[in-house]
């Protein structure tokens, strides 16, 4: 038992300095994904714009050509009205002629507004061009940064990390999980070795016959005050991370 105690108290020193590492990190990683999940949207704006402004360039010269070959339709009208035989055939000639023309109003409202929706996406386009620019400079700043700590610390935390998967072999599920709640709802300490006869968790005094018990390593206690897991002085001083 002595020994699953000594693991569960090694494991909470390891599990504190990799906090601390984790600390020095701050929020760089957060940051780090959220730029580069701005940078994505900000290309696939990039890319919507630059779709729509060729689809808009294909339509409107599609519109252009249909226009001029109704202005060519119009002109052949006007050619065969001077050879028509009788007033009904120059009728409907002339009915042809103001189809023609309506279609080519509304060809050229149609143009126009393609123009405008070129010059507005342009416009766009070229303000998320200017925000991915300084995305991807700020990106690589705090990558930089990121990069740094990691060089510094990196090595430490895996040797941790290593070190911590072998404490976890000594440590019954159980007891684990139990320290995983405690870690989580005590600020990421579960264990609390007792020192000048107080619980070094809450600072609670423990009451001298449960010292003498405590002492014994030969079960789990947990503070009464803070519900950590409390074990003996000799633990923590025998315990070597
Ligand atoms: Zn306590």
């Amino acid at each position: 038992m002595k020994h699953k105690l000594q693991s569960l108290y090694l494991l909470q020193l390891l599990d504190t300095e990799l906090d601390e590492l984790r600390e020095l990190r701050g929020d760089l990683p957060e940051a780090v994904n959220s730029m580069e999940e701005r940078l994505r949207f900000v290309e696939q704006r990039i890319e919507e714009c630059d779709t729509a402004l060729k689809k808009g360039a294909v339509d409107r010269s599609t519109k252009e050509k249909e226009s001029l070959e109704l202005i060519a339709k119009i002109e052949k009208y006007r050619a065969q009205q001077l050879e028509v035989h009788n007033n009904k055939e120059y009728d409907a000639l002339t009915r042809e002629m103001e189809v023609a023309e309506n279609t080519i109003a509304t060809f050229e409202a149609e143009i126009e507004a393609y123009a405008e929706q070129s010059t507005q996406l342009k416009d766009s386009k070229v303000q998320f061009e200017k925000d991915r620019d300084e995305l991807i400079k700020e990106l690589e700043e705090k990558r930089e940064e990121l990069r740094e700590i990691l060089a510094s610390t990196g090595q430490e935390e895996s040797d941790l990390a290593v070190r911590r998967e072998g404490a976890l072999k000594e440590i019954d599920e159980d007891y684990f999980q139990m320290y995983t709640r405690i870690r989580g709802a005590k600020n990421g300490k579960a264990v609390a070795p007792i020192r000048r006869g107080s619980c070094s968790g809450c600072y609670n005094i423990v009451p001298p016959q449960r010292i003498l018990e405590i002492k014994k390593n030969d079960r789990l206690f947990i503070c009464e005050h803070c519900g950590r897991i409390l074990v003996s002085e000799e633990i923590a001083l025998e315990t070597k991370r």
